[in-house]
């Protein structure tokens, strides 16, 4: 339902679940981030409200990291439980995927997975993502190009956003038909399913486009068709009143 994702040089946790609160209006049943620390993925997710989440991540603190993603849930493909809640992660636990929509050939997508020795564990369309894109990255190690790959592959409605371990200064984003919006700081860049998310930090934002990929650094904003085609890049400037 609500996609917040952040790299920059401020704690990544402390901004995304800024942004998610400021997208909580939509409604949502779970919540959930990612943060990317010390070489490695740490997450924490929970049925709920927000303030579920927040005591999970009081009692259990994550590392602090400077790339991380989040999510709000509102279920369409299995139960509002901690474990159907985003991200979802590959199983070697590198990979962490949010999502919004519906991944309609999830089911083939799945058996075809399981067939090759992955474990599934949730009842989302969502967590194939997470696989697919781990399998794709094992062999072009580039978190972009893996979700191109991943995304001629999947059938539906979405927004996507996605880290991996292994590329700890990245954080990725996809979408057919759902909204996805970029937001351009100074040494930070945002992604978020609405410009309401982010726009305590900066009003530059880009519009991404139909069937489009996103790769986010610091410093940088790549956009590219599916197929790899490079897209262009028009910076606007957000000026309604953020308090409203
Ligand atoms: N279809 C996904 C799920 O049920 C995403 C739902 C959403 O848009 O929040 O987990």
């Amino acid at each position: 339902c609500g996609i917040v994702g952040y790299v920059g040089t401020q704690s990544a946790l402390d901004v995304v679940t800024a942004g998610l609160k400021r997208l909580e209006y939509r409604g949502y049943d779970s919540a959930g981030v990612a943060v990317l620390a010390d070489g490695g993925l740490a997450t924490a997710k929970r049925a709920g409200k927000l303030v579920n989440l927040e005591k999970e991540l009081a009692e259990r603190p994550l590392p602090t990291g400077t790339t991380g993603i989040g999510h709000t849930r509102w279920a369409t493909h299995g139960g509002p439980t901690d474990s159907n809640a985003h991200p979802h992660l590959d199983n070697a636990g590198r990979v962490a995927v949010v999502h919004n929509g519906i991944i309609e050939n999830f089911a083939a997508l799945r058996a075809e997975l399981t067939e090759r020795g992955h474990e599934l564990t949730s009842e989302t369309d969502t967590e194939v993502v997470a696989h697919l894109l781990a399998e794709e990255f094992s062999s072009c190690a580039d978190l972009a190009e893996a979700m191109r790959l991943v995304c001629r592959r999947l059938e539906g409605a979405f927004t996507l956003v996605a880290v991996h371990a292994d590329e700890p200064d990245v954080v990725v984003g996809a979408r057919r038909s759902s909204p996805l919006v970029v937001g351009i700081g100074e040494g930070e860049s945002f992604l978020a399913s609405d410009v309401a998310a982010f726009i305590a930090h900066t009003r530059s934002a880009i519009e991404l486009g139909q069937d489009q990929v996103v790769e986010l650094r610091r410093d940088s904003v790549t956009v590219t068709g599916f197929d790899g085609s490079p897209a262009e890049v028009n910076p606007y400037h957000v000026d309604w009143d953020a308090s409203a």
